[in-house]
């Protein structure tokens, strides 16, 4: 299929300068602080479905993205994505599957729910599956057009391990990763600041994770500081990380159907909306989905939305820490996007409903927005620390098989929903070792670690300690930059 136009972004409050995927991604978010959004959804056929079955991960990730990322030369695109999804990078030095698949898929409760596995990656949690590709675009972008970044970012844990992991090495980027010191786990310590390459800098600061953030907000409306050091970040409404995530929801499909155009539900446990909203993406641009199973924990603002119509964010009070904690979240940030279409792209009542959720705290949506959220197919459900662990112990004793805690919240969820006679599709998002307390108390026996990660809390560790302090950060990466 030969492309014949070129992509151009939109923010959802209205922004439109016909921008690129290549300047959107270097952007992160509008300059009127929305989220860009691609013109048009680029169409799939039933016919493209079946030709793409023989297709390997990175073949497929090429045909996928080559519909959005159009200012890229498409040879170029190919190479970069068969150097990203290789087998070798996706196994962490396990054997006894087909790795080669990338995202290997495995049944359970007798073939009703595939799990799709999208832990195999450099850090064992989904994360990766589109940060890898991001290190290699920055590295091809920046190179292009003869200029560098320097991304400054906030961890608690799994965002900031993925970033370091797509970053090492690269050329032209460096990361400065602040991190809570002495509040996180000894494996995600070691797994960020085990690393050696010159290009990686852990930060740990004198306080808790939202005095990291802040931290880096206030260096990122620094517009000065940002300009002069070529400050930029990596979170998850990068429309990079959305657009290569959209890929493994055609993967799966390709993976768990036999029919063409035989319709899947599919199951995600969700925190800042990116994943799922790959799902969306993926069927508007006409993959065969049914029903999206949005998955909370206790942190359940997506959940009372889907339910109720009413969308209310929590102050840090009411943000709890939990077993699944890279679901604890407060308000969901690429929830704007979903929220964009639902409305009909209508600019106006993105900025009239934001406004509202910055003065208030929330919103409501009217009765007929209300029917497009049902129409789209959306469905929610939430699970208590008692469930996870009664999850995990249940499909451990029935099917040998040990989840992560977020994994569990969605076959949970994903259980409640199964419908006769349609595949139900529930997304793996990190492999149990990174959460051994957790499966410690469900099955009373400790997860097994990749070999790629045996014994790395002996590794000599490299991170500088600093107060919890705008200043210092600043000063830190001038004079790392000056040397
Ligand atoms: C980030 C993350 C999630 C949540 O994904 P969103 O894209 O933020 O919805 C779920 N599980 C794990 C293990 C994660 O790292």
């Amino acid at each position: 299929m030969a492309i014949k136009y070129a992509m151009t972004y939109q923010s959802t409050r209205g922004e439109d300068e016909g921008a690129g995927y290549s300047d959107i991604v270097l952007k992160g978010l509008a300059a009127d602080g929305g989220l860009f959004m691609p013109r048009i959804y680029p169409q799939v056929t039933k016919t493209d479905l079946e030709d793409w079955r023989h297709l390997s991960y990175a073949e497929l990730a090429f045909e996928i993205l080559r519909l959005f990322a159009t200012d890229i030369e498409e040879d170029t695109l190919k190479t970069m994505l068969a150097g990203v999804y290789r087998e070798d990078v996706y196994n962490n030095g396990r054997t006894g599957e087909d790795f080669s698949k990338i995202t290997p898929t495995r049944s359970i409760d007798g073939g009703k729910i595939r799990i799709l596995e999208l832990s195999n990656g450099p850090t064992l949690a989904f994360k990766d599956m589109a940060m890898q590709y991001l290190g290699a675009l920055f590295e091809y972008i920046l190179e292009k057009r003869n200029t560098e970044l320097n991304i400054l970012g906030a961890t608690s844990g799994d965002t900031g391990s993925a970033a370091e992991y797509a970053m090492r090495g690269r050329k032209g980027v460096r990361v400065f990763m602040l991190s809570p010191e002495g509040r996180m786990s000894a494996f995600q310590r070691a797994q960020m600041y085990s690393l050696k390459d010159p290009n990686i800098f852990n930060i740990a600061v004198k306080g808790s994770f939202d005095d990291a953030q802040d931290i880096v907000k206030a260096c990122s409306q620094d517009a000065g500081f940002k300009a002069t050091y070529n400050i930029g970040t990596v979170n998850s409404i990068n429309w990079a990380r959305v657009s290569a995530q959209v890929v493994y929801y055609f993967k799966g499909w390709l993976e768990v159907t036999e029919k063409p155009g035989e319709v899947i539900d599919v199951t995600v446990p969700s925190g800042n909306f990116g994943n799922i909203l790959a799902g969306w993406i993926a069927k508007q641009m006409g993959l065969p989905i049914g029903r999206l199973v949005v998955a909370t924990n206790e942190n359940d603002v997506l959940d009372e939305f889907f339910k109720t119509g009413v969308y209310r964010v929590r102050d840090s009070e009411h943000t709890f820490v939990t077993s699944s904690p890279s679901m604890d979240i407060s308000k969901a940030s690429n929830f704007e996007r979903y929220i964009y279409d639902i409305v009909g792209r209508n600019a106006g009542r993105i900025r009239e409903l934001w406004t509202q959720l910055a003065l208030k705290g929330g919103f409501a949506l009217t009765e007929s927005e209300m029917a497009q959220v049902r129409e789209s197919g959306f469905v929610s459900a939430k699970s208590t620390h008692a469930d996870r662990i009664n999850t995990i112990r249940e499909v451990f004793e029935k099917e040998g098989l040990i989840v992560d805690p977020h994994t569990a919240d969605g076959i949970f969820a994903a259980r409640q929903y199964v419908r006769a006679g349609v595949k139900m599709l529930s997304l793996e998002t990190a492999l149990p070792a990174k959460f051994a307390a957790t499966i410690q108390e469900a099955i009373g026996a400790a997860p097994e670690v990749p070999s790629s990660y045996v014994g790395i809390e002996n590794r000599e560790q490299h991170v500088t300690v600093m107060p919890a302090d705008v200043g210092a950060v600043k000063k830190f990466i001038s004079e790392t930059l000056k040397a």
